[in-house]
């Protein structure tokens, strides 16, 4: 940083704050001055509030009323590189400066003052009398060698009252000492557990680290089958980038996933990386986030938000499994991280890998139009080739409608069995039955605060809704008719199918996969190495069974319902249905034994099935371009959704209607408004949902267009407006 960005006490400087208020605000440098990009505590009202020096204060403001900063917090400041990230990403996505600065600052105690605090370990001295709380405390320590603790930590820890370790520190049997709060973490070394590549894997990677000794921005997408090493050849990318003395971050589309990759991050680098998703503890996300600006950390594995920590070096960002939905965060600030990724490098001239065995459109046609650069792994690691895959016509094959698993499934399922291997019977949804009929009036049982139906979830007992978290108990008699004893499950689930499963091999064993069986990211982890080690005969799972876990046993993959993502209204149905049916096909002969995959479908020849059928995924990509093109959708034209919501139906309506009406601002760009319509759920929690779709060409000023358009109104009441730039999912 250079001398004009500091500025002296008492002059102006203009604080962009989290809170919600639509400018940058006037204060005057504190004692002792303050840095350009400081996070500082200032005065608001009658409140303290965090914020950070965002330039030179306007001075349109009168001088005898502007405050004083309180104090610059003791952690680095904001790099310019990250101001300008916050104001692009808010632009695009947008939304407010203080929204933005809100998911860059979500880390708590950033403004407690000191960085030291009190840890205690065992000492040299021998108490003068013993008592068992004593002993206790003692015994803990010699357990846990020379670690050091809280005073919290300790009394917990050993089942006493801190007064007893205070009484024991005077004795000197207890050291008390200085600790810094917040500590770096372990070095890695670049060099530790290096692997031998294959030729087109060493080949991808040289290509990797140039990039990263380039210094400059630049996105590849790495594409290869799953079991490629994909994860191998961009662990090498990363290892540059340590070499290199610059930070790394790996964004991995499930916390579920992350435990099993630390697992390799520590084999490839001797130690773990920081993990940063809603699962870690307050304690360690201040650490995490303190360390990354100062750098302390040198990898991080995390969620979509672990792109907005003040990295002080960032060389690279890897996007694993980059066509993922959960990239899309649909709460809250709707952005997606897998393009927030994009600019944030192209702005610190880092580089970025999109690491996919199915690539979304948007990145095939940026890696086809040359914008990012295309890497290929073309074979499977080691003997393992992709799996033989069949369709099964569900039209041709005898079964009654309440069951799933076709005679022609069954008979594939039982000869794995007999050779000892695993078969993984797939459908992707959650619960027993996604509906609930009473046979008495046909009623169908849903969500009091939704439009959504409730799913049955035997193992819970209870009905979910899947849209808004509300549960019941699974009731006795027709919410409607109130006859008992006449509601019955419409449809298959997870749990459903593994109950059809376990009465057709009642001597197999049977694991069921399902993200909301699993209590926490640990146990599903036991879960999952269970399984591999050969703990079932059948897996039974959901989608959370095709990202990237490796079942070496596993020969035979079964999909209950291929049609089932084809239908609806989603433009990206079909791009969605091919992604998620090639990475189940990929679970299949992922060691030494060939897989075969199975697909039980009533529409053998629809393209999309005769695509992953025949692996032509070139020709897949070029189809599916083709439509879009001609549609002029994504990623060929733009799109925006507009989510209006309120308690009150008819103002919601009123409001969808005067913004379809005035649309001027719109038509200036030459885009088109859709609209409005009842949003596919029409009500959640009680709110009532209303969704406007924004329609442009690519070169379009959308966002600028939008902004205009939707700022005609003021929200009245409870109106909520929420404006979801290139939407993903249409709900
Ligand atoms: P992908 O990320 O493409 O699915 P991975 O990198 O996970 O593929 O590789 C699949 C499996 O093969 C992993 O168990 C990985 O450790 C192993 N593997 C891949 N390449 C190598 C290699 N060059 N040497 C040793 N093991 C490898
Ligand atoms: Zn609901």
């Amino acid at each position: 940083m250079s001398e004009q960005d500091f500025f002296d006490e008492g002059e102006l400087v203009g604080v962009l704050t989290t809170q919600p208020l639509d400018r940058v605000l006037d204060y005057k440098a504190p004692e002792g001055g303050c840095w350009l990009g400081a996070f500082v505590e200032v005065p608001l009202g009658p409140r303290k509030v965090l914020g950070v020096v965002w330039g030179k204060g306007r001075g349109d403001w009168d001088i005898s009323k502007v405050r004083a900063v309180i104090r610059a917090l003791d952690v680095a400041p904001m790099r310019e590189e990250m101001r300008l990230f916050i104001e692009k990403s808010a632009q695009y996505t947008l939304t407010s400066l203080p929204a933005m600065l809100r998911l860059a600052t979500r880390a708590p105690g950033l403004s407690d003052p000191p960085s030291m605090r009190k840890v205690y370990r065992l000492g040299a001295g021998e108490p003068d009398r013993q008592t068992d709380a004593r002993k206790r405390v003692i015994e803990t320590l010699h357990e846990y060698g020379g670690l050091s603790f809280t005073l919290k930590e300790l009394s917990e820890l050993a089942g006493v009252t801190s007064s007893v370790v205070k009484g024991l520190v005077k004795q000197g049997v207890v050291a008390e000492e200085e600790a810094p709060r917040d500590l770096p973490y372990p070095k890695m070394d670049p060099e530790y557990g290096r692997k031998e590549l294959t030729d087109d894997q060493e080949a991808a990677s040289a290509r990797l680290r140039e990039g990263i000794s380039s210094g400059t921005y630049g996105t590849t997408l790495l594409r290869g089958v799953t079991g490629s090493g994909k994860t191998e050849v961009y662990l090498e990318a990363v290892a540059e980038c340590l070499r290199q003395g610059r930070q790394a971050l790996v964004l991995l589309p499930e916390i579920a996933l992350t435990a099993e990759f630390l697992t390799r991050v520590e084999a490839r680098f001797g130690t773990k990386p920081a993990e940063w998703h809603s699962g870690v503890t307050m304690t360690e996300r201040r650490r995490i986030w303190k360390m990354v600006g100062q750098g302390g950390v040198e990898v991080v594995i995390g969620a979509r938000s672990a792109l907005f920590l003040p990295y002080q070096n960032l060389g690279l960002v890897v996007v694993d499994e980059e066509h993922d939905t959960s990239y899309k965060q649909d709460d809250g600030v709707l952005y997606n991280a897998r393009d927030m990724a994009v600019l944030r490098s192209s702005i610190c001239g880092a580089r970025v890998i999109l690491a996919s065995a199915t690539p979304s459109l948007e990145s095939w046609a940026n890696a086809d139009a040359g914008k990012y650069e295309r890497l290929e792994l073309t074979s499977r690691f080691g003997p393992a080739v992709m799996p033989d895959m069949q369709a099964i016509d569900m039209r041709a094959e005898d079964l009654p409608g309440s069951r799933w698993i076709s005679p022609s499934m069954q008979a594939a399922v039982r000869s794995r069995i007999e050779k000892g291997e695993q078969s993984l019977l797939f459908i992707n949804r959650r619960g027993y039955a996604p509906v609930t009929i009473c046979r008495a009036c046909g009623h169908q049982v849903g969500c009091d605060h939704c439009d959504a139906r409730m799913v049955e979830h035997r193992f819970l007992k209870r009905l979910l809704c899947h849209q808004c978290g509300e549960s019941k108990p699974m009731p006795e008699a027709c919410p409607s008719c109130e006859v008992e004893g006449k509601l019955a499950p419409v449809g298959p689930g997870v749990e459903r199918l593994a109950e059809e499963a376990q009465e057709l091999f009642p001597d197999a064993r049977m694991a069921v996969l399902s993200s909301d069986l699993f209590g926490s990211a640990r146990a599903l982890k036991e879960g999952i190495t269970a399984i591999a080690d050969g703990g079932a005969d059948i897996i039974i799972g959901t989608q959370l069974v095709a990202k990237g876990h490796n079942f070496p046993l596993l020969t035979l993959v079964g999909v209950i319902d291929a049609d089932l993502g084809l239908q609806g209204s989603d433009l990206r149905a079909a791009e969605r249905t091919f992604q998620l049916m090639r990475q189940v096909a990929g679970r299949a002969g992922r060691s030494e034994r060939k897989g075969q995959a199975l697909l039980q479908t009533f529409q053998p020849e629809h393209p999309v099935i005769r695509a992953i059928l025949a692996g032509d995924e070139e020709a897949f990509w070029k189809a599916e371009a083709g439509e879009r093109r001609h549609a002029g959708v994504p990623p060929y034209g733009r799109m925006a959704g507009i989510i209006l919501s309120s308690t009150d139906v008819q103002e919601v309506f009123d409001l969808g209607n005067a913004l379809a009406r005035n649309d001027g601002a719109l038509r200036e760009i030459g885009a088109q408004v859709f609209g409005p319509a009842p949003a596919p759920i029409a009500r959640v929690r009680g709110r009532h949902r209303v969704r406007l779709l924004v329609k442009a060409d690519k070169a379009a000023p959308l966002q600028a267009a939008v902004a205009r358009w939707v700022g005609q109104y003021k929200l009245k009441g409870d109106m909520r407006l929420a404006v979801d730039i290139d939407p993903q999912s249409f709900y």
